[in-house]
């Protein structure tokens, strides 16, 4: 089994009381182990012998069993002091009657300076010969940096310690490739073992830890207390990651994108992992855009995929990467869906698990259609007679006009740079030999009259470029004859649906459309139809409340 430790940060002696009271919470949420992180207390007060006192309070008064950090400025703790003090801090609280489970020491640290811990060194041994309940050692190395050249070394180093009781190894993830390596360390490890990823590319090992049996993970209580960057929170590791549910065979999915942090991916998917009793996972993927952004798309995945244990069956793809995965999906000689070549792009990657090759679908287009016909209630054979304005030319517009022009509506896309526009219409109009459609620059919209209005813009999009905003003028037509989709979904009544809800339009919300792709992913990765309900609660449920 893989514990969680929270990890909590003491700097002054009144924090003692309200230290306590956070581990008593994390106790309550389902931590295993405390690391009384205490580099700051002793880099604050000269007086040492205080400092074990305090210290000793912690250990004492712990609600769960700990382990003690007294972590060095060089390997990212607070810490600055002589390390002779550092030492004998240690060794006042492994000899004493209430002991910590563990003490965490720099491997590095130790073999600096061999004389300043030999003291230590020896308590440690007089106490393994002596009690079954020993304070054991955790030898640890941290780069906050990088992956560190000498890795394999340090892990060899620390695991022949006949002393050391479990092994750690923290380094600044540089890609989603690191978490990788670190599943691998675990593999082949000799000694319980922590391997851990910093940084926005970490959470994986992080998450994945029981996987692969780490020895431990860390987290903290409250966001805003991590002790080294990308630490999770303990909810987020137990409700969010399902972490009691993840073992051997647990298959991984996520959400690919460049950023991804505010997805609402995990909160869906994981639920319905829960709802259905399917053994799987689903976390946050990202992949850098950019200049080489194919190149690190193609490592990335395919390396995730080509990994012998890790079992990854899936992600949803978005910006920058879904023209990516199409490209990607060819050039592994994988099957791509006609809807998809038709569009241009797909946001579903399916890595069957039997001998059949890669997949890669996009679910955005026919659930866009459906959100469509069940908001305005009627079928696709009616859409003939409407005009329809699509406002935007990126990769929703993309997704969203096939359908359209199928069922043969009339379709004007409007956008802010007119080329973009030309582009998309001109590829639909040769593509599917439609007349129907029409390119314009956006500020020519109010100059017409439209049955439909879609938007699929980020405008009004929560954390977008302009989330108070309308996508159109105010003196665009909205009144009981026309239907406005937003294709944002966060907030799920956007300025666009509020406006047109004021106006007396009817309106289709972007949830209804995220909330369908969502349901079409999921089933194909688990054979199962996406629980609809437990997407929407845990949709109603997560960051944006409006
Ligand atoms: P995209 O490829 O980046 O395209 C964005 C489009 O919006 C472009 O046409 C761009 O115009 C236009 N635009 C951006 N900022 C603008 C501004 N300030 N003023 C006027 N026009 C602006 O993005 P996308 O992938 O199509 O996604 C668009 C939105 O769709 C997302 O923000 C998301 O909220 C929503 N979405 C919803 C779902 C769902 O399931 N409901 C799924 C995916 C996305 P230019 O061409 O002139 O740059």
């Amino acid at each position: 089994m893989t514990l969680i430790a929270a990890s909590i940060a003491v700097h002054e002696p009144d924090d003692i009381g309200l230290s306590l009271s956070r581990a008593a919470d994390a106790a309550e949420s389902g931590a295993n182990l405390i690391e009384w992180r205490i580099d700051g207390l002793a880099q604050n007060h000269e007086v040492m012998d205080e400092v074990a006192n305090l210290a000793q309070q912690l250990v004492r008064e712990s609600p769960l069993p700990c382990i003690v950090t007294c972590r060095i400025a060089t390997e990212g703790g607070e810490y600055s002091g002589d390390e002779q003090s550092r030492a004998a801090l240690y060794e006042s609280m492994v000899g004493s009657d209430h002991r910590p489970r563990y003490i965490d020491v720099e491997w590095a640290a130790m073999r600096r300076s061999p004389s300043t811990w030999a003291s230590l060194r020896s308590c440690l041994k007089v106490e393994q010969s002596r009690s079954d309940l020993h304070t054991g050692l955790i030898l640890s190395t941290h780069d906050f940096t990088s992956r560190p050249a000498d890795l394999l070394q340090r892990i060899e180093g620390m695991s022949r310690d006949p002393l050391c009781a479990a092994v750690k190894v923290a380094w600044q993830a540089r890609s989603l490739r690191d978490n990788l390596e670190a599943f691998d360390l675990l593999r082949d490890r000799h000694k319980p073992m922590i391997a851990l990823c910093m940084g926005q590319f970490g959470l994986m090992s992080r998450v994945l830890a029981p996987k692969f049996d780490g020895f431990l993970t860390f987290a903290v209580d409250q966001e805003m207390e991590v002790t080294a960057p990308g630490q999770p929170t303990i909810d987020e590791l137990k409700k969010l990651y399902r972490f009691d549910r993840i073992g051997k065979s647990t298959r991984v999915y996520g959400v690919i994108g460049w950023p991804v942090s505010h997805s609402q991916g995990p909160a869906i998917h994981n639920a319905g992992f829960t709802t259905t009793g399917f053994d799987g996972v689903y976390l946050p993927l990202p992949i850098p855009g950019g200049p080489v952004e194919y190149e690190h798309f193609k490592a990335t995945v395919g390396a995730l995929i080509d990994h012998p244990s890790l079992n990854f069956c899936g992600a949803s793809v978005t910006i920058p990467h879904k023209e990516n995965l199409l490209r990607f999906v060819k050039e592994r000689g994988g099957r791509v869906d006609p809807l998809v070549e038709r569009i241009g792009a797909a946001n579903t990657l399916i890595v069957p698990s039997e001998f059949s090759g890669l997949e890669c679908i996009n679910t955005d287009a026919p659930a866009a259609i459906h959100s469509l016909c069940a908001g305005m209630g009627i079928n696709r054979n009616e859409f003939g007679n409407l005009r329809i304005a699509v406002i935007g030319a990126g990769g929703v517009a993309r997704a969203v006009i096939p359908g359209l022009v199928e069922c043969g509506a009339n379709v004007t896309i409007f956008n802010r740079s007119l080329e973009r526009a030309t582009r998309l219409a001109a590829e639909f109009s040769i593509r599917e030999a439609a007349s129907g459609v029409e390119a314009k620059l956006l500020d020519l919209i109010a100059r017409e009259r439209f049955d439909v209005l879609i938007n699929c813009t980020p405008i009004g999009m929560h954390g977008g470029p302009a989330p108070d905003e309308l996508p159109i003028p105010t003196s665009v037509v909205l009144d009981e004859s026309v239907t406005v989709f937003d294709t944002v979904y966060t907030p799920p009544r956007t300025p666009l649906i509020q406006q047109a809800e004021a106006r007396g339009a009817k309106t289709i919300t972007g949830v209804d459309m995220f909330v369908l792709q969502a349901t079409l992913q999921f089933e194909k990765w688990t054979g199962t139809p996406g629980p609809r309900e437990t997407f929407e609660r845990a949709l109603s449920r997560s960051a944006h409340p409006t």
